[in-house]
């Protein structure tokens, strides 16, 4: 039989659940991309021209297509391929299934809800048309409902779920799919669909600064990223909460878009736990958690647009003139308070920012400045290369409480000590903030703490190459103490 293998959050060739079983189970595959206008042309509507996921995306095709003409090649196959289309993928999809006369549709899962009620509508009218639209499991290592409480219910609380998670695993759930084996079933591309994938500024869209990022594409970047980042896996633990130390792995856009197996990843990290290599161990927890917010989605699909726990919603967040100014401020890294406006650089400048960092801001945007979580959600939406709607949200009610947090609801992190601790020689403070770079040490996390003398060796003038800090921290913790006090008292 004949079968389209759709490509979506999963662009790579090995180690791929749904390619693996389209190629095995039909006799001819083709392969297809849709560069979605359902979801593009909302970017486009709002003016965001340049944006890093697009190249990135774009970027990673290239090597996708040439990575499968290789596969078809191995096995005789002449022009196999991918078919790049540009569309609405709801409709694309079942119009060029047709076209194929393909018996089957197969694709990984994605539990966002648009891409829920997208595949509902696809399948729909797939079966119209007597085509099957077959989902597997890919992104993640457990999904959905494979890790639940003893009672049968859905974790909300971090540490139980990994523990949970652990107990579940099998080699089998880390075990790679051979799709090299079965890829003589890899079809030509029809002459009609043989044009190379399309350039940024067909889809609309303009070039960015990726290619000059250290964020190489495609699978080879995120091998190239992988192998570097397990030669120092050992201090991952030591070293991961310190920006200006090149600590994480940088995989996070990579593992967005798949083109790195989260397989493959975690059976290496896994296998090094069990060697008892701590920072390995640390590195899995963070692959759990990634598990742990997509399940969280995929239970509680009510976070997309409201707080995890609904008593939160009776917060009243600020949203006058002067609130609209100050998340201004923030989104342009001029609140005044270094470390903070450092961060907002980094995620403006390269579309990554830094785990400790989005642990800042965020904090910041929502106990400094009163402002409503979702705000800053939108934000780091728009400008992440690795944005994902579960970890994002995830984090987001993570920072401002309302998530699935073990801890008390009143924990604020103090941006001054936060900066003082994780970046203490203000290394990365400097790289971002230049005009700061003459600052000593001591006084470069607050700068209204220096001296004239300091300021003017410093060639800095508060107010003028500078920002006063926007909000005075001690007041801002006061009130934000009161702000949640709808919830409940501290106790
Ligand atoms: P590493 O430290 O090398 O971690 C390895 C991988 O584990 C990451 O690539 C990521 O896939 C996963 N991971 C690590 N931490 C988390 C976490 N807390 N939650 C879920 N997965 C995690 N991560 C995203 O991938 N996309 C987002 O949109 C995103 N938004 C965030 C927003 C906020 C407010 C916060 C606090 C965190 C957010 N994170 C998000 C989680 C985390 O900050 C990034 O995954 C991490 O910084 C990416 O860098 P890395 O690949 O070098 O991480």
């Amino acid at each position: 039989d004949k079968g389209l293998m759709w490509f979506r959050r999963d662009l790579r060739t090995d180690d791929n659940a749904a390619l693996y079983h389209a190629l095995k189970v039909c006799r001819q595959v083709w392969c297809v991309f849709v560069f979605d206008t359902d979801i593009l042309d909302d970017l486009l509507e709002r003016g965001l021209r340049a944006d890093r996921r697009v190249e990135f995306i774009r970027e990673s095709l290239v090597e996708l297509d040439e990575r499968l003409r290789e596969l078809g090649r191995g096995h005789r196959v002449e022009r196999a391929g991918l078919i790049v289309l540009h569309g609405s993928a709801a409709q694309a999809i079942p119009e060029l299934a047709q076209r194929l006369g393909v018996q089957a549709v197969f694709a990984n899962h994605d539990d966002e809800p648009a891409a829920l009620a997208r595949d509902a509508r696809v399948f729909g009218d797939l079966a119209h048309a007597g085509i099957l639209l077959h989902s597997h499991k890919d992104h993640v290592i457990f999904e959905r409902r494979e890790v639940l409480t003893q009672a049968g219910h859905a974790f909300g609380v971090f540490t139980p779920y990994k523990n949970a998670w652990l107990k579940a695993l099998t080699p089998f759930h880390l075990k790679a799919y051979p799709v090299e084996r079965y890829a003589a079933t890899l079809a030509a591309v029809p002459a009609e669909h043989a044009a190379p994938v399309p350039s940024l500024p067909s889809l609309g869209f303009e070039s960015t600064n990726l290619a000059q990022l250290a964020m190489p594409t495609g699978a080879s970047g995120a091998q190239q990223l992988f192998e570097d980042f397990v030669d120092r896996i050992d201090r991952y633990e030591d070293a991961r909460n310190f920006p200006a130390v090149k600590g994480p792995s940088y995989l996070s856009a990579h593992l967005r878009f798949g083109t790195i197996s989260i397989r493959r990843i975690a059976s290496v990290a896994y296998q090094m736990h069990l060697q008892g290599m701590q920072g390995a161990s640390t590195w899995l927890s963070e692959l759990v958690w990634r598990d742990f917010y997509h399940q969280v989605l995929a239970n509680f699909p009510h976070v997309v647009d409201k707080a995890f726990k609904p008593e939160y919603d009776a917060i009243r967040f600020e949203h006058n003139k002067h609130a609209r100014e100050q998340f201004a401020a923030w989104c342009e890294g001029r609140t005044g308070y270094p470390l903070v406006d450092a961060a907002m650089a980094q995620i403006n400048q390269t579309g990554y920012m830094h785990n400790r960092l989005r642990m800042v801001v965020a904090s910041f945007l929502v106990k400094d400045l009163g402002l409503h979580w979702q705000w800053g959600e939108r934000y780091f939406a728009d400008h992440l290369i690795d944005f994902d709607l579960a970890a994002n949200n995830g984090g987001w009610q993570w920072a401002s409480s309302s998530g699935c947090d073990a801890q008390p609801w009143f924990r604020i992190f103090n941006p001054v000590t936060q900066s003082e601790k994780f970046d203490p020689a203000g290394k990365f403070i400097r790289k971002y903030l230049p005009q700061l770079a003459g600052l000593p040490d001591a006084v470069i996390h607050a700068p209204w703490k220096a001296n004239e003398i300091e300021l003017a060796a410093a060639g800095l003038v508060l107010g003028e190459n500078y920002p006063h800090p926007i909000v005075d921290h001690a007041v801002a913790r006061e009130r934000t103490l009161l702000r949640y006090a709808v919830v409940k008292q501290p106790g």
